[in-house]
């Protein structure tokens, strides 16, 4: 997979061959009287949801269920339809119970001018996706022409959110990390598809959502393709590299669904695409988007910039076929055309089969037809059948797409992680239960390094260690603060430092430390250099911390 890092200021006419300035737009509306500000699918939402639960209210049973209905496709109303449900349930300005404007949209894209003129618009991205797109040939001729491959980009990503909110969820400045797979259309099949043909996931299918009881069902990715749930390998590939991903680094899998899109949901051009959501206290939450964009992209970005964006599928043996080929009167259309006759042969020598076909058959029925506006005779245009050799042909790749929000899957595992320990530990339990379960691979700080006390007699030994881990490539921290010791073992284990070393007097007359398992919080003891090579092999995952305490023996006493 490639890797690429594009810029954030993007010019127009990107943004307007993906769709974005057009389309990229949520429906807002205002408090007529004070101008504040709402999302109006949000805002009819809860109002809503408060209808449903007024207990005076004298809803009939289907009009509930109407309610149940529409709260469930917000997301699709019309600008025109939107108006009419937010007058039809009486939706009004929450805070103050003014009226609402009507519903306009509103781009979420931050606009800005580039350059002094102030003549070239451009914006801030609102996805990493564009960069990458608009690079494809670039990428293509790096691997040498050949498909398929993939490039990666990570960055920041810029959405005017109306309503940001919920912590990392909903933010105007966001880390995205995305990935585009260019595949011939004409074959999604995966290479590693079987290294994770059998990974199973909780599976949100179309059928799970439209039938009782609305649950997920446990499939592995194999199936799922095999009985075309998931559209195509490549697609079930990403799938499961996420499932995989999501669990190494610790999320709960309970916790964890792929939502397929319902058919009304996806783009036009997409032909299959999966959510993962992850389950929080804010509820199930989006925090990945996998898509098959068919060649929606490049061939939007090639009709727009005029760059031909396609990639070259070459035949295993040439192939002859036989093609009707306009033979154009070059002498006559000169007289007649004058310098329009250049444009008119042009045109002529780029048609598709089917246009020659019905400009032969209005030339052969009515002795006239158009070729762009120009009204040509049946004499300035002949046609012949000619036999072609074809050693391969070019065609718009089509593109797989998993596209990751960095802070709302860290913000999903802070909660997946965090717990609160039974009982609490050292002398102040009530302020010390906190604990982020963190996995070690995932922990910013792998090691607290604790000197039992603020005593002179450990410095020596205790800056030894932090130097240690350092040259092992373990980011570590002393903490030498002087509280007692279990605080500041409570203090490592609520930003979720996997392991701590301590220096006590043992140590500084026969070089062993004890070494601590945040979860367990259990001891081992063992040399300096034992316990830092022991970290770095259960931080690698090559070791677990049960077969560390088989190794030295926890110490029972502490
Ligand atoms: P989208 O292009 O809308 O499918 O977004 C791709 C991913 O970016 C989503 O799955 C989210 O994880 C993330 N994302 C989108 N909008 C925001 C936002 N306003 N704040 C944080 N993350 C976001």
């Amino acid at each position: 997979m490639l890797e690429l890092e594009a810029s954030c200021l993007t010019p127009e006419p990107v943004l307007k061959a993906s769709g974005h300035v057009d389309k990229f737009s949520d429906l807002m509306v205002k408090d007529a009287v004070t101008g504040t500000c709402y999302r109006a699918d949000h805002l009819l939402r809860d109002h809503l949801v408060s209808l449903l639960q007024d207990t005076q209210s004298d809803l009939t049973q289907g009009q509930r269920e109407e309610i149940e209905a529409l709260r469930e496709r917000l997301d699709e109303l019309s600008q025109k339809e939107m108006d009419e449900m937010l007058s039809m349930y009486g939706a009004k300005a929450p805070e103050t119970s003014n009226a609402l404007t009507p519903a306009y949209p509103f781009n979420l894209m931050f606009a800005t001018q580039i350059g002094p003129s102030g003549l070239l618009p451009g914006y801030l991205r609102p996805e990493t996706a564009q960069g990458i797109f608009v690079n494809f040939k670039r990428l293509l001729e790096y691997m040498g022409g050949k498909l398929p491959f993939a490039c990666a980009q990570i960055g920041l990503s810029f959405r005017n959110e109306i309503s940001p909110r919920a912590g990392l969820l909903r933010v105007r400045e966001f880390q995205q990390a995305e990935i585009e797979h260019f595949v011939n259309a004409e074959d999604k099949t995966h290479p590693k598809f079987g290294n994770i043909r059998d990974v199973k996931i909780n599976m949100y299918g179309r059928s799970q959502q439209m039938r009782p009881p609305y649950k997920p069902i446990v499939t592995s990715i194999g199936a799922a393709v095999d009985e075309g749930i998931i559209a195509n390998e490549t697609l079930g590939y990403f799938i499961g590299r996420t499932a995989v991903l999501v669990d190494k680094i610790g999320m709960k899998w309970e916790h964890v669904r792929f939502r397929q899109h319902l058919e009304h949901e996806m783009a036009h051009y997409a032909s299959d695409c999966w959510d993962l959501e992850i389950n929080c206290s804010y509820g199930w939450v989006e925090c990945a988007g996998l898509a098959d964009r068919s060649a929606f992209d490049l061939g939007n970005h090639s009709e727009k910039s005029g760059q031909e964006l396609t990639a070259r599928e070459v035949y295993a043996e040439p192939r002859h076929r036989e093609v009707l080929a306009a033979i154009p009167n070059k002498g006559l259309l000169g007289r007649t055309f004058k310098k329009d006759a250049q444009t008119i042969m042009k045109s002529l020598a780029s048609m598709e089969e089917a246009e020659l076909l019905a400009l032969q058959a209005a030339l052969a029925s009515k002795g006239k037809a158009s070729v762009i506006g120009f009204e040509v005779t049946k004499d300035q245009i002949t046609f012949k059948v000619e036999k072609r050799t074809e050693t391969g042909r070019n065609y718009y790749p089509s593109v797989i797409e998993p596209s990751f929000g960095v802070g709302r899957l860290l913000y999903c595992l802070w909660e997946h992680c965090y717990y609160v320990r039974e009982g609490g530990e050292g002398e102040d339990g009530s302020a010390i239960r906190a604990v982020l379960g963190l996995r070690p691979s995932m922990a910013p700080v792998k090691c607290a390094v604790l000197p039992l006390s603020k005593n002179a007699l450990f410095e020596d030994m205790v800056k030894e260690v932090g130097q240690l881990l350092g040259r092992a490539g373990l980011i570590n921290r002393v903490d030498d603060s002087g509280q007692s010791i279990g605080r500041r073992y409570a203090r490592a284990d609520e930003i979720g430092t996997p392991f701590g070393i301590t220096v006590d007097f043992k140590s500084t007359e026969d070089r062993t430390v004890t070494v601590r398992e945040r979860d367990s919080t259990k001891q081992i003891r063992c040399t300096i250099e034992n316990a830092v090579e022991t970290i770095r092999e259960l931080v690698a995952e090559r070791k677990t911390w049960a077969q560390v305490c088989d190794q030295f023996g926890v110490i029972e006493d502490v």
